[in-house]
């Protein structure tokens, strides 16, 4: 038997219903500050990820799902969605619609990691981009808007951790400091963080390694802000008490990633486990110029989508959410089978969501299905009622049933 792949899911309809509605709500919620949905290839040039995201990165180096395609071209699955974007803001020229550019995204994206609970080699993403703007406003709004949309789904106990790296001269000066506090404890990191001591100092605080992280927790970590970052940081900070959102500053959220640059930000919640972040984000201001586009600073995050669905279901254990339905079609007699398959056509026609049951099975057996599907109505074809032009209508709520003539039925449901 062919299973799935290790670290993919199926999403079956049991679930489906959570997912549903957490992607109704983002398209909600983001529509309402003003974001517009994007949908971008799944496959791209792998040199876009690996210039952009940094190639001593994890990412990068070790969780990038490439191949080469039958013309020779280096492909990627995307492992995110922010590079893809910023590409097609340049190919599309989306910054001659003027103003800034405030996209969002809901799609697979792919990792070759250890999957375990929260971490899967196809998982789903749902983020948004503010492209075309540096105001401190636009940091504020995107961490309001990530913070709106968990509320607006009812998760609780999570936590926004903030942090500035600062612009590309004031992070260099924070990797050098952060450099000097991990030197002592070089030979006790693991194999992959001496190579992050190395190359990519900062991705050290994001190392899984227990040692690593008790080293970690104990350096001490400032950071390094020229005038003109510490002002923009300050405005960040009250933007966010103006709108009485409650953050922790914690210089330890550096997110890996090259690109970052400015306010960075976590949002963690308390059920999760050891895989608690559920949203990450931050500015990337040198990235549309470094992959070609003109000089643009610009923000974004992104929601892994099963981490939601986690949170979600653990407060509600939710389960079951499918569109309930409202009538199912049973026959008494094969004849009039057709008949049956008509009337449903005509319910569906009405906008009812209905079914019947195709095999021909007895009275009993369709009766028993209905009653598991739990459906609202059941319609009885039976022969002596449809000489008379009539159905029987089951109320299977109350329990009640009445002989009522086939073009009063759609009255007799809504
Ligand atoms: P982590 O530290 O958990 O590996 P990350 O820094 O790699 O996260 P980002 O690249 O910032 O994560 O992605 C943003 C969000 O996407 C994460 O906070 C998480 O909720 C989700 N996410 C990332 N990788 C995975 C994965 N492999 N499986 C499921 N969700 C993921
Ligand atoms: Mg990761």
């Amino acid at each position: 038997m062919i299973k799935a792949l290790r670290g993919t899911k199926d999403i079956l309809p049991d679930a489906i219903g959570l997912w549903q509605r957490i992607e109704a709500t983002c398209r909600n919620i983001f529509n309402i500050y003003a974001y517009n949905e994007i949908k971008t290839p799944i496959i791209e040039e792998a040199s876009l990820f690996t210039r952009s995201i940094g190639d001593a990165t994890d990412i990068v180096q070790k969780e990038m799902y490439i191949f080469c395609d039958r013309g020779g071209r280096n492909i990627a699955l995307r492992p995110e969605a922010t590079a893809s974007i910023v590409r097609s803001y340049i190919e599309n020229s989306l910054f001659q619609s003027g103003g800034i550019s405030k996209l969002f995204y809901i799609g697979p994206m792919f990792r070759a990691e250890r999957p375990q609970q929260g971490r899967q080699r196809q998982f789903h993403q749902i983020g948004a981009e503010a492209i075309g703007s540096d105001s401190p406003l636009i940091d504020v709004e995107m961490i309001a808007l990530s913070v709106k949309f968990l509320e607006k789904l009812a998760i609780k106990n999570f936590h926004v951790k903030l942090n500035s790296l600062g612009c590309q001269k004031d992070k260099e000066s924070v990797i050098e400091k952060h450099k000097e506090s991990f030197r002592p404890h070089v030979g006790k990191l693991c194999i992959d963080c001496k190579g992050r001591f190395e190359k990519n100092v900062l991705r050290i605080f994001d190392c899984k390694e227990e040692s690593c992280r008790e080293i970690a927790e104990s350096v001490k970590s400032e950071n390094a802000l020229c005038s003109n970052c510490a002002k923009h940081f300050k405005q960040v900070k009250e933007g966010l008490d103006l709108l009485g959102i409650q953050y922790a500053i914690d210089h330890k959220i550096v997110r890996g990633l090259d690109y970052y640059t400015g306010t960075v930000f976590e949002i963690t919640q308390e059920s999760l486990g050891a895989k608690d972040a559920i949203c990450a984000g931050g500015r990337y201001n040198n990235l549309v110029r470094e992959l070609g586009g003109k000089d643009t600073p610009a923000i974004g995050f992104a929601f892994g989508v099963e981490r939601l669905a986690l949170a979600l279901g653990k407060a509600e254990g939710a389960k079951g959410e499918g569109r309930r339905m409202d009538v199912f079609v049973t026959v008494a007699g094969e004849l009039l089978y057709n008949e049956a398959f008509k009337l449903l056509d005509f319910l569906r026609s009405a906008g009812i969501t209905s079914d019947m049951d195709y095999e021909a099975r007895s009275l009993k057996t369709q009766l028993r299905r209905a009653e598991k599907l739990g459906v609202r109505f059941v319609v009885i074809v039976g022969e002596e009622e449809f000489k008379r032009g009539n159905i029987i209508l089951r109320d299977m709520e109350n329990h009640s049933q009445k002989e009522i003539a086939v073009e009063d039925i759609v009255k007799n449901i809504i």
